[in-house]
């Protein structure tokens, strides 16, 4: 079988990627090695930006919410409110089913349980192996490779790429709920908790996504952590029957150095496209597979190597360290009773607009980085 591209994972990145390829005419296939939907890792807490990137159906989502509300170890709490800025959480399987469906319609294969597990390249493009559960692996080959397969990406390995590293593991559940509240978005933080980032309760479509996601250490327990947690918020939020348990893990070091090899290009968490700070990587991801599926299309109209000399955007590179060096600045002084005490000697003012900047951005100039290159502009 051989076909232009072949995208590797379908999750947000290689579904947008695979749709957009094949929008552009190009013989496409997306490989995963589950049924599309069947194994959700994240949180599907979606930026109201991430709508710009694709015309997502309303119904897919719980209802916009504005409030966040940040609780310090010592239980004191701030709240802050966008009067215009919402975020939505998904329900994503079905949002992966419609973009599988989407992806389809624009004439994209796409091959459920089916695995990448060897990538060679060759004088014309890429030779792959892949296996179906219970088969022998069989021979595909294309003229470029997209690794859209997640934080330990198969593909960054087969290319020789550096192993990724750093990481934060994330662990949520879902619980029934009858009385939702006001709908805020509550954010813990505390060493023991989440150290290194924070634990959530977020009013999701039937309930209460509540989870936590931190840095791993010796003898530390994220599932165990995680327990703790939700007998703690338990009563609060009047939690009911679990639905269900997901989770894994988030890049946290920013992009990787080298995004692509030979006819092989890393998109989405596979490149480590995830914001340092906030840990959110659903933005980041379907506008890097706008720019990837661009430069791709090009690539393989033209040959021309040049395309791929800023396969991101430099000013959103140089973002990412920035906020990666305020995560290890986060990671190094985040003792609780320094969060305490920031909590209450930070000026209320000062507190609420860092709060705001964290999580709902300056608005300037952000899409406008993301643009697919300056002369197509
Ligand atoms: C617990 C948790 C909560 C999160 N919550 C949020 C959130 O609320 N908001 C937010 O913005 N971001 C969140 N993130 C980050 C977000 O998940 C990612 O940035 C985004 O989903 C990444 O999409 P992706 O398509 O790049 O990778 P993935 O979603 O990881 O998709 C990779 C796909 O590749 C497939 N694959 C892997 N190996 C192979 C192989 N060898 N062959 C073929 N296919 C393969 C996998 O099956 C998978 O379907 C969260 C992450 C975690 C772990």
């Amino acid at each position: 079988m051989e076909y232009d591209v072949v995208v590797i994972g379908g999750g947000l990145a290689g579904l947008q990627t695979s749709r957009l390829l094949a929008m552009r005419g190009l013989n496409v296939v997306c490989l995963d090695p589950y049924l599309i939907g069947e194994v959700i890792q994240l949180t599907g807490l979606f930026v109201q930006e991430a709508f710009e990137e694709l015309p997502f159906p309303q119904d897919l989502f719980g209802s916009g919410l504005s409030r966040i509300t940040v609780h310090a170890p010592a239980g004191n709490t701030l709240s802050v409110e966008h009067p215009h800025y919402r975020f939505y959480v998904a329900d994503m399987p079905a949002l992966l089913e419609w973009m599988a469906r989407e992806a389809k319609h624009a004439g994209a294969t796409i091959l459920e349980r089916h695995r990448l597990v060897e990538l060679v390249p060759t004088s014309t493009g890429m030779e792959l192996q892949v296996q179906y559960p219970g088969g022998d692996p069989f021979t595909v080959t294309s003229r470029f490779v997209l690794g859209a397969d997640g934080p330990l990406s198969t593909v960054a390995a087969c290319l020789g790429l550096p192993r990724y590293r750093r990481f934060l593991h994330g662990i949520e559940e879902h619980y029934q709920a009858s009385d939702m509240g006001e709908g805020n978005i509550h954010w813990y933080f505390g060493r023991q908790l989440a150290p290194g980032y924070l634990a959530w309760v977020i009013p999701a479509p039937r309930g209460y996504q509540v989870g936590r996601a931190g840095l791993v250490r010796a003898g530390w327990s994220p599932a165990r952590a995680l327990d703790v947690f939700v007998e703690q918020v338990r009563e609060q939020f009047e939690l009911g029957e679990l639905t269900f348990r997901r989770g894994g893990v988030i890049p946290c070091a920013g992009p990787r150095p080298v995004l692509v090899k030979q006819r092989a290009m890393l998109v989405g968490d596979a490149a480590g496209l995830v914001s340092p700070l906030t840990a959110g990587g659903i933005h980041f991801v379907l506008q890097h597979a706008r720019r990837a599926a661009y430069l791709v299309g090009r690539y393989l109209e033209t040959e021309d190597p040049r395309l791929f000399r800023r396969p991101l955007p430099p000013e959103v590179r140089r973002r990412m360290v920035m906020k990666r060096c305020v995560r290890r600045l986060y990671e190094w002084v985040s003792a609780d009773w320094l969060l305490d005490l920031g909590m209450k000697v930070v000026p209320a003012v000062l507190r609420t607009r860092l709060v705001k900047r964290a999580f709902y951005g300056s608005k300037k100039g952000r899409n406008r980085l993301w643009m697919p290159v300056p002369e197509e502009e």
